[in-house]
């Protein structure tokens, strides 16, 4: 049984000015704008929920030259950025859509902050992820949205997707980045036990009436927030609703076929269709056609994304971008058993490969990478040295019983009483000698004690003579500033040693239709399809692939659903 948050008659045919497809941060923002610039909008989503992969994301934006860090003095510009981009892409890649994405970026989010209750902070330091090439910025490129208070949307706050539940403590509280110190420390000062006291009696509040915590952080508040701001205005938000075929041909499109209570609804649109519906991410078709072979068996990306958007576009003759590279945006991921005897995924993005003692091998206990690398680059030379020297896939983090201790792994949090639980239930496998630990892994014993050993030898130097952890502002910036002479190296010798297998696993793609810088999906010979637009990863990515820093999704999803939605209402954005 569809549930819809209007009343909505079936049999009725429906006609709007536009019509977006995907309730996540693309297809709410289009609708969002959309409304306030006074247009007739209708928002159909294929789940009983809003947010998608976004509401699991960590919420953060790529927006050059913001007018948020501006304010709390950090210099950038969309020129700068531009230089980062030629430099990291090309000069001529994207020229059209990159120009209108740095242009439009800083007032996409000040027309949203302006207008709405979408709010957002800088992040202050925060590089970006090639942070040695020139117009790489270390600061004031990246905001994150404002913390969300989820009992402002009441009775409906059960319709924002949760974060992965690795993402939560005591199975439904979320905790930000500025979070995780005095919890962690809990116990060593008077001011963090009263933080950590204060989170917990919110936590405890909100469980008597909610299913988890409603304090929203991160890609969970850009959504509360979106979802929030859609409410005040009654945008109408059609659920379990998919997109199932479009009114129209390459002349232009008219409208779409939405699937509700097995039957198919007609919706005229006087403006046009935005397909916003997440990206290829489940369509093992897709997957073999764009993705680097051989083609990951993890996705990160909300179950919902099977291309149906990219489908859609192609069945009308759309022309889908880039041609050549190969399509993704990854993370490795360890992956956690349930006590259900469900498996999780873990994205390792920032808390503990940059850390002092921990190095990746490959099969054959060698390293392959330097650790500290972003996730995107981590996971690339996974592809790499997979497909040139020696299988790859899975790599091992490997650490010892020091490291674990003090910085975790994966879900194994810091100072985690019983790490052994771990061990019994088959997350992390562990051993007394490095000898031993490389038996249990399948990896050459020898080879690995050597590695670990040269390695041992780079955190007396501080210098990573073979991949050159540490020397890049990215790397530092993940790493431990106390530990020294270098803050990403430190010996692994403490026994017990663990080993945790990471994998390859898309947090979004980057293939996807072909546009103009309006959003607008353009047909094979290069002219736009009147009446369709498509953003979010439903939109090939203005980064031709590539992922230059923080936010690098979030920030043009945002941006071109504001600027698709302008077109639509017939304004210059
Ligand atoms: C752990 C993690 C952290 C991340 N952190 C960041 C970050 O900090 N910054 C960043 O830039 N990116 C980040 N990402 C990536 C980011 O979340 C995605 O790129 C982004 O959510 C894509 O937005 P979207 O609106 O295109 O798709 P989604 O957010 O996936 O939303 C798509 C929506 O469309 C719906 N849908 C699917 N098919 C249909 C249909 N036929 N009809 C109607 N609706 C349909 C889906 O149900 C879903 O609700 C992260 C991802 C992960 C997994």
């Amino acid at each position: 049984m569809a549930r819809s948050a209007i009343s909505f008659d079936p049999s009725a045919e429906r006609e709007v000015d536009l019509l977006i497809a995907g309730a996540g941060p693309a297809g709410m923002a289009a609708a969002l704008v959309a409304s306030i610039e006074g247009l007739d909008v209708l928002l159909c989503e294929k789940s009983d929920r809003v947010g998608g992969t976004g509401a699991t994301s960590a919420g953060t934006l790529w927006i050059p030259g913001n007018s948020q860090s501006r304010a709390a003095g950090f210099n950038d510009s969309g020129e700068q950025a531009d230089f980062y981009l030629s430099a990291l892409i090309g000069e001529a890649t994207n020229r059209e859509l990159r120009n209108a994405y740095l242009l439009t970026g800083p007032t996409a989010i000040d027309y949203l902050c302006a207008r709405s209750d979408v709010q957002f902070l800088p992040c202050g330091k925060h590089p970006d992820y090639r942070s040695n090439m020139p117009g790489a910025a270390v600061s004031g490129r990246a905001i994150v949205p404002e913390p969300f208070d989820g009992r402002l949307l009441g009775a409906d706050f059960w319709r924002v997707r949760p974060p992965i539940s690795e993402f939560m403590l005591f199975g439904g509280m979320m905790v930000g980045k500025a979070d995780i110190a005095p919890l962690i420390g809990r116990f060593d000062s008077f001011a963090n036990f009263i933080y950590s006291a204060k989170l917990f009696a919110r936590y405890v509040a909100d469980r008597l009436r909610y299913q988890r915590g409603t304090r929203l952080m991160m890609g969970n508040a850009l959504i509360g927030r979106l979802y929030y701001s859609l409410q005040k205005r009654k945008v109408p938000i059609l659920f379990d609703a998919p997109i199932g075929e479009l009114i129209g041909d390459q002349s232009g499109v008219k409208g779409a076929r939405l699937r509700m209570d097995g039957r198919d609804i007609a919706v005229r649109t006087r403006k046009g269709v935005v397909l916003a519906t997440g990206g290829y991410a489940h369509n093992k078709t897709l997957r073999e056609a764009f993705m680097p072979h051989p083609v990951p068996g993890h996705s990160m990306s909300c179950e919902g994304n099977s291309g149906d958007g990219v489908q859609l576009g192609l069945h009308l003759g759309a022309a889908t971008s880039p041609e050549r590279c190969p399509s993704g945006l990854w993370s490795p991921v360890s992956i956690v058993p349930h006590r259900d005897g469900s498996k999780g995924l873990f994205p390792h993005l920032v808390l503990d490969r940059a850390k002092p003692g921990l190095i990746a091998v490959n099969s054959a206990g060698r390293r392959f990478v330097n650790e500290a690398a972003s996730y995107h680059d981590f996971v690339l030379a996974m592809f790499e040295s997979n497909n040139k020297t020696t299988p790859s896939i899975p790599a091992w983090l490997i650490c010892d019983a020091t490291f674990l201790r003090k910085y975790g792994l994966g879900v194994i949090y810091p100072g985690h009483r019983n790490p052994g639980k771990f061990v019994d239930n088959g997350y992390v496998m562990s051993a007394r000698t490095t000898q031993e630990l490389a038996r249990k892994i399948a990896v050459d014993p020898e080879q690995l004690e050597r590695t670990i050993a040269r390695h041992n030898g780079f955190a007396e130097t501080g210098v990573d003579i073979d991949f050159a952890k540490g020397e890049i502002e990215l790397n530092r910036f993940n790493g431990d500033p106390d530990h020294k002479p270098n803050p990403c190296i430190g010996p692994a010798a403490t026994p017990p040693f663990y080993a945790l297998a990471v994998w390859p696993a898309d947090i979004a793609v980057s293939t996807g239709l072909a546009t103009d810088a309006d959003a607008r999906v353009l047909g094979s010979d290069g002219t736009p399809i009147p009446g369709l637009y498509a953003c979010g990863n439903d939109m090939a990515s203005v980064m031709g692939g590539s992922y230059p820093g923080p936010g690098t999704t979030l920030g043009p999803a945002i941006v071109f659903a504001y600027r698709a939605a302008m077109h639509a209402r017939g304004a210059r954005a």
